[in-house]
């Protein structure tokens, strides 16, 4: 029998909007707006200029370091420009903007034929890495790094997190009815490289023609288990999942690794597939776009660097005004003001929110009511939490507190009576926290890092 986890919370999953809807490819947009950082890491240096032409799935930025990624050209045209432009998630960030040709031409050598079978573990390591294969569950972790643990961390477990427990999300669902294929030779594909002894595979059980589309599928892989997860939220988060499915906890400031286990997205293996079978750098992804105020909501497979306003134009725009934009889900998305902002490679859905959609209303001065604890699947004490990131004391957030043991997961918010920006005061406590850990070692000036803190707190805040 499948364990639960701690805590966590049963939001109202809005599932309904896209969830019969079959992905549709979105048209190619007239210009795309491509971020030189689009994943966890080093940004990546543009490689191109303006009045370069460029071809589909050219490289035009390459990876800054060790933890970053490569970045590929969406369409083919011509670059009008290399500057900075609205980010989704970093405010203003250096971006390639590419005006389309309407030829829609692939660069020399994609899309080519290959069998993974035929290739060896770095080989198909190394093509992930060229082709800016990133985790795209919305953390974007670079996946050639997370498929390469460090030699003595035996992983014996992979697990394909296929949960999708952020409400209205439906872009992982739709995939695996109508993607199987895809994510079968994803699943071999990463199964090659780790090696591990059982594969699962996790879903909540709100999607059950995904559950029998997954088993049909892997009817014949005998370590492949589909599992159905109770439906609550974060099952999807890492932890909680690798707990559930395993009875494994990442120690405190630990990784999946350190526990055996290595998990993936629904969406990093597609783009896994892609990459190493036919050689197609991630330059599409699918998304969601959903909420009551847009007039035909659907799953998209859409171009990076579409405008989310090309994407809601797709949708048939606005059925009423919107109170509320987000990338991602309500729970743990970004707020976003501004509908030029591009599509990147971890916009996982774009909603547009309703009042009725948005708990609303001011934050008020904690109660002691105590449902934030019991919603922390954790174990922490989120209202203590965000009084201390209220009044500076992010230290000791960090060392009496577990701060950094935080998943970000917002259930807390969900469960407060006040309306108490709880995640707000914790993300600009980790913040205050990385930016004094910069300073002990001497990496940024101290006057750096205090307008760094106040940019934390203010942006945690739109
Ligand atoms: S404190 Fe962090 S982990 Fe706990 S419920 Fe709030 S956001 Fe989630
Ligand atoms: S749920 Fe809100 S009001 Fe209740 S204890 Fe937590 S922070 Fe305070």
């Amino acid at each position: 029998m499948i364990k639960s986890f701690r805590g966590g919370v049963h939001p109202n999953g809005n599932k309904v909007y896209t969830s019969d809807k079959s992905i549709e490819i979105a048209p190619v947009p007239d210009k795309v707006i491509i971020p030189v950082r689009q994943h966890i890491g080093a940004p990546a240096s543009p490689l191109v200029e303006k009045g370069d032409e460029v071809k589909k799935g050219q490289l035009i930025a390459a990876s800054g370091g060790f933890i970053s990624s490569n970045i590929h050209a969406s369409i083919s045209g011509k670059v009008i420009d290399v500057g900075n432009y609205p980010h989704p998630t970093f405010g203003v960030c250096t971006a390639i903007v590419i005006e389309n040709d309407g030829k829609d031409e692939w660069i020399e050598g994609i899309p080519t034929t290959r069998n993974f079978e035929d290739l060896n573990e770095s080989d198909i390591l190394e093509i992930i890495k060229e082709n800016g294969v990133v985790g795209m569950g919305g953390a974007t972790f670079p996946t050639h790094v997370k498929l390469s643990p460090p030699k003595d961390k035996k992983i014996d477990v992979f697990i394909l997190n296929a949960a999708e427990c952020e409400p209205y999300l439906t872009a992982d669902h739709r995939a695996m009815i109508e993607y199987q294929d895809k994510i079968t030779t994803g699943v071999k594909i990463v199964m090659k490289i780790l090696k591990p002894e059982k594969c699962y595979i996790g879903i909540e059980n709100n999607k059950p023609d995904s559950i029998k589309s997954m088993k049909q599928t892997f009817s014949d892989i005998s370590n492949v288990q589909v599992v159905s997860l109770p439906t609550k939220y974060p099952q999807g988060a890492e932890k909680m999942l690798i707990k559930v499915l395993t009875g494994r906890e990442v120690p405190s400031g630990g990784l999946p690794a350190d526990v055996g286990v290595v998990v993936q997205n629904v969406g990093t293996l597609i783009a896994i597939s892609d990459a190493v079978e036919r050689g197609i750098p991630l330059i599409q992804r699918i998304t969601t776009v959903s909420g009551g105020a847009i007039n035909s909501p659907k799953n998209l497979l859409v171009r990076i660097g579409t405008s989310f306003s090309d994407a809601i134009n797709f949708c048939g725009g606005f059925s009423k005004d919107p109170v509320k934009i987000i990338m991602g889900g309500p729970m743990m998305g970004f707020a976003e003001s501004n509908l030029d902002i591009p599509i990147i490679k971890g916009v996982s859905g774009i909603l547009a929110l309703t009042k009725n959609e948005v708990n609303s209303g001011r934050e008020s001065p904690c109660i002691r009511c105590g449902r934030c604890i019991q919603a922390c699947p954790m174990g922490l004490n989120p209202s203590m939490l965000s009084i201390l990131g209220q009044n500076d004391l992010y230290k000791e957030a960090k060392d009496e507190y577990n701060l950094l043991d935080c998943v970000e997961c917002g259930s807390c918010v969900y469960s407060c009576p006040a309306k108490r920006n709880i995640v707000q005061y914790i993300k600009y406590s980790k913040a205050k926290n990385a930016e004094e850990a910069k300073i002990l070692n001497n990496k940024i000036s101290a006057k750096e890092a205090d307008t760094k803190g106040v940019e934390a707190k203010t942006s945690v805040e739109k």
